[in-house]
């Protein structure tokens, strides 16, 4: 029964050199999606004793998505598409009017407002 006790199954998980593609999940700009073998390792008193089939996992570095085969690029450009659509259709966040520091104009601040329409000094906000 001690066998049992000592005796652990792992898998070992190790990064190979290939080159990164873009991750279809969390849709990063760049790459973040690298290829990594997975190989289960049987050890006995610490020591491996029997190495098994590896497996090929694409592994995303930043959401930790998954994949048994390469995300396909074609894929990743429709869900992004798709996503700015979907962001396109949603009105933009409001956060009010505020005064520019500089030149006393009032401005509706907008997500994406970052200059003044006025003056073109920075807005804060
Ligand atoms: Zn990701
Ligand atoms: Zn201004």
């Amino acid at each position: 029964m001690i066998f049992f006790l000592i005796g652990s199954l792992a898998p070992q998980i190790t990064r190979l050199s290939s080159s990164p593609v873009r991750c279809p999940s969390c849709l990063d700009p760049s790459p973040t999606v690298f290829l990594n073998k997975s190989q289960n390792k049987l050890s006995v008193f610490f020591i491996p004793v029997w190495w098994f089939k590896p497996k090929y996992l694409w592994i995303c570095e930043r959401c930790k998505w998954t994949g048994s085969t390469r995300p396909n690029d074609e894929q990743v450009r429709q869900r992004e598409e798709a996503e700015l659509t979907l962001r396109q259709r949603q009105p933009l966040p409001t956060w009010g009017l505020r005064k520019c520091k500089t030149c006393d104009k009032e401005i509706n601040v907008s997500g994406r407002i970052k200059y003044c329409p006025y003056c073109g000094s920075p807005v804060q906000v």
